[in-house]
């Protein structure tokens, strides 16, 4: 039988690691759990990279709980417009509304309260316990997943339920093995209620008051060193052993094998898909439609289109509608949704004549404050090049 790595010293040596080479990132600079819960939503399936842009913008147009409940839902939209999957925006508002009406306006603290909202599971109540109250509650995510399965050298499907729950098991060890170090931040006192009830009492939103290795005590820290290491070092493919702080304890590094954890599973067959786009445009306006609810990228704005398949379209009846008036697209567009390859090709169009249109003829100006789905988004992008280019030459 193999020996398992100690978790204290993984804690210790996750904590000091940490408290070195912790990115300076915008969310790390406050406890507001409101602004770590937007961190962690959009964190979801998208880099860091990318969201930083998005969660600073965010927080100057929803700064609270209060702010975000209140809004109307195009524009959380349209702050969303770009990030995709955008079940995580909808569901971040719908679970604001409920902290206003079923907890008054006051964040939830337990991880069984978060658990109630829409769009929280148990992943990201840990995380905003932890980070932000600083509870020795665990987190699980793909990243800290494949560290841990490395460590402790647990093969096997990481999805399936019993080894999910070991792992689980794992980062909870950690986590609270991580609340009995003792906590540099206080001066050597470990004790995390002491923290929670700091935390409880600090001003909301002081982003630029603490500094990375200052924000929250050791279960803030240490939940945040793993997906840290997850992100910067034990990388999927090729993990930096060398420049692991946890080399010694690992499993996998210590005998070679850093490629058999996790073990790799088949992934999803790619699919390609074709839609054509219809460019309306009639008084200035172009006819555009709001997607059905219950729908991929419910509630985002588009200009009409129907998927093709084999050259036919699959409603005929929609395409029906519309008459190309320029054979060559005006672009052509290639984007991926999970595991769809969807290339969208958009024509200079006309309604048939007697065809009611359907939809909403909206200015340029105004479709560029609708939130869109991200591929109809370059269309306007090309348009508003377009009329600033017919702008230059007709000006002197
Ligand atoms: S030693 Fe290598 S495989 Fe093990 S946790 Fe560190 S980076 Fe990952």
């Amino acid at each position: 039988m193999k020996p398992e790595a100690n978790p204290t010293q993984l804690a210790r040596q996750l904590l000091d690691w940490f408290e070195r080479h912790a990115r300076d990132l915008p969310w790390r600079r406050t406890t507001d759990p409101y602004a770590i819960w937007i961190s962690e939503i959009m964190l979801q399936q998208t880099q860091v990279k990318t969201v930083i842009p998005y969660w600073e913008r965010w927080m100057r147009a929803l700064p609270d709980i209060g702010a975000l409940a209140r809004s109307d839902p195009q524009s959380v939209l349209k702050l969303w417009e770009g990030l995709g999957y955008y079940s995580r925006a909808r569901n971040a508002h719908a679970a604001a509304r409920m902290i206003v009406d079923l907890f008054k306006g006051e964040f939830p603290s337990t991880v069984d309260d978060l658990c109630r909202l829409p769009g929280v599971g148990r992943y990201t109540a840990g995380a905003v316990c932890s980070i932000a109250f600083n509870q020795p509650a665990a987190i699980l995510d793909g990243n800290v997943a494949r560290v841990l399965s490395r460590v402790y050298g647990i093969g096997g499907d990481l999805k399936s339920k019993i080894i999910n729950e070991r792992l689980w098991k794992h980062a909870a060890e950690l986590v609270d093995c991580a609340r009995q170090l003792p906590d540099r931040r206080l001066g050597g006192v470990s004790d995390c209620a002491l923290q929670i009830s700091e935390n409880f009492t600090s001003k909301r939103s002081s982003f630029s008051a603490q500094t990375t290795a200052d924000s929250g005590g050791n279960c803030s820290r240490l939940n945040q060193a793993l997906m840290e290491l997850g992100a910067l070092i034990c990388a999927p493919k090729t993990p930096a052993c060398v420049e692991c702080p946890l080399s010694q304890l690992c499993f996998a590094r210590q005998s070679n094998r850093m490629a058999d954890f996790p073990k790799s599973v088949a992934r999803p067959v790619v699919t390609r898909r074709k839609f054509i786009a219809f460019l309306v445009l009639r008084n200035n306006k172009y006819l555009v439609q709001k997607r059905p609810k219950n729908v991929v990228n419910a509630s985002l704005w588009e200009f009409p289109n129907v998927e093709m398949v084999s050259g036919a379209p699959v409603n005929p009846n929609l395409a029906a509608r519309f008459l190309i008036i320029e054979k060559k697209p005006l672009l052509r567009i290639m984007h991926s949704i999970t595991r769809y390859r969807i290339q969208l090709e958009v024509y200079r169009a006309e309604l048939e004549q007697g065809v009611k249109p359907t939809g909403t003829w909206v200015s340029l100006t105004k479709l560029k404050e609708l939130p869109f789905a991200s591929a109809h988004r370059k269309v306007i992008e090309m348009l508003l090049l377009r009329s600033q280019r017919d702008l230059q030459q007709f000006s002197f």
